[in-house]
């Protein structure tokens, strides 16, 4: 059976056994979800050890395959371009249905009143009025990083990528001997990383069982009722974005074939499902776009761990399904230029957030201040946070991809999903 479908039946495997043992199941005795939480955290360990050395090598070489500045500024403004644009319109999205849909109103009121919110929004608005900005700049200071090592050490994507965009342009200045000894050297290391991915992903059947076995038995679907309308508002605007949105770009402006596209992303789409963080899964998308979907190293190298960490559509739009839901529950009203607030500060979080379970929580915070309500509000979607973060995480990565073929096709690459997903796998196997 090929790995994907491995994977998925590992999804629904593991949302069954989940479901059935729930948080206290036992088997022989041993607790079954220490056992879920085992395999899932033992797979997701190996995948965040890629990351560093991942994202490092594959900066470090793609930006030297660009070929000086005119090339990567080109490469850069269609990769910033694309991401700002899809994120843009992931909000819009968000924003028009959620108008639409109203979840935050239940039986003609505020959902704040039926599920017990209380709250004096203009008091606690007060408190943290000038939050808001502050967090937004810090985020956007990090991204250069003071000490490189300690930026690596926290996960934090945005100071290593900057890092490694200027020494891999910087390698390619050095024209001598030392030049190309130092690019063959981070080449050689991201060649590792990718057999390492491989290796790794083996494994992914039963670590992706274990992550969605132990979330299930913790979420429970009783927790979901009150907020069933919210949860499938946002549901139902990243499939909006994720089967029209994005395959509208593939087919009009990149060409390909979207189904294609999904065929050879399904691995990097579970896994992203499955961890919720689009860090974690950046070695398995990296492997899919290049070995399944046939996008060069030069291009995916520099656009994908760009885009783990710039690139969330699905992101931006819980942000601002979920800031108007809060909105809507507290019985506001908000005008044009609070919408349009929220839309900004969605669009310029979601670039500033880190790939990981749950960043989007603080992001809705600052947005919940920006607008003056206060950030307890977030406490009212908690119960299905997880969830739709495992649902939102593989869009993002989904956007990532779809920008690396669009950006790739751009540059000439006709070889871009050219072939079914799997005969280019075992083409490749068999040379
Ligand atoms: N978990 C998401 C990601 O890694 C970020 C978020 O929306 O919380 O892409």
């Amino acid at each position: 059976m090929a790995l994907h479908w491995q994977i998925l039946l590992a999804v629904l495997l593991g949302a069954a056994a989940g479901l059935a043992t729930g948080p206290d199941g036992l088997l022989l005795g041993v607790p079954l979800v220490g056992a879920f939480d085992f395999v899932g955290t033992l797979f997701l360990n190996a995948l965040k050890m890629l990351i560093v050395p991942l994202v490092m090598s594959s900066l470090i070489v793609g930006v030297g395959n660009v070929g000086g500045a005119a090339g990567l500024g080109r490469l850069g403004l269609k990769t910033v371009a694309y991401y700002l644009a899809t994120s843009l319109i992931a909000i819009l999205i968000g924003l028009a249905w959620v108008n639409v849909a109203k979840p935050g109103i239940m039986d003609g009121r505020p959902a704040g009143e039926v599920l017990g919110l209380e709250a004096d929004t203009a008091e606690v608005a007060d408190s943290v009025r000038d939050k808001g900005t502050g967090d937004l700049v810090a985020v956007f200071l990090r991204m250069v990083p003071p000490n490189i090592v300690q930026a690596a050490a926290n996960g934090q994507m945005l100071g290593l990528i900057f890092f490694s965009l200027l020494f891999g342009y910087f390698t390619a200045q050095i024209r001598d001997e030392a030049g190309r000894v130092l690019h063959r050297f981070w080449d050689g290391v991201y060649r590792v990383m990718m057999r390492m991915t491989e290796l790794i992903m083996r494994l992914a059947p039963v670590g992706v069982f274990g992550l969605v076995a132990k979330t299930l038995a913790h979420a429970g679907l009783a927790a979901l009722l009150p907020l069933a309308g919210f949860f499938f508002t946002v549901l139902g605007a990243l499939a909006l974005h994720l089967f029209v949105a994005l395959p509208l770009l593939l087919r009009v402006i990149g060409g390909v074939s979207p189904l294609r596209h999904f065929k050879a992303m399904l691995p990097a789409l579970l896994t992203a499902f499955s961890t919720a963080s689009s860090s974690a899964t950046l070695p398995v998308t990296l492997e899919s776009v290049e070995k399944r979907a046939g996008v060069s190293n030069r291009t995916a190298g520099f656009v994908l761990p760009l885009g783990a960490t710039i690139n969330m559509d699905g992101t931006a739009l819980y942000e601002c399904v979920a800031a108007l839901f809060i909105a809507q529950a507290y019985g506001l009203e908000l005008s044009f230029a609070q919408q349009f607030t929220v839309v900004i500060t969605a669009l310029l979080t979601s670039i500033g957030v880190a790939g990981i379970p749950s960043a989007s929580l603080v992001a809705i915070t600052i947005i919940l201040a920006a607008i003056g309500l206060p950030a307890e509000g977030v406490g009212l979607i908690l119960a299905v946070d997880r969830l739709l973060d495992m649902s939102r995480t593989a869009v993002n990565v989904f956007s990532d991809s779809c920008g690396a073929v669009i950006i790739a096709r751009s540059e000439g690459e006709r070889q871009v999903l050219a072939e079914d997903p799997e005969e280019r796998m075992r083409r490749l196997a068999s040379a």
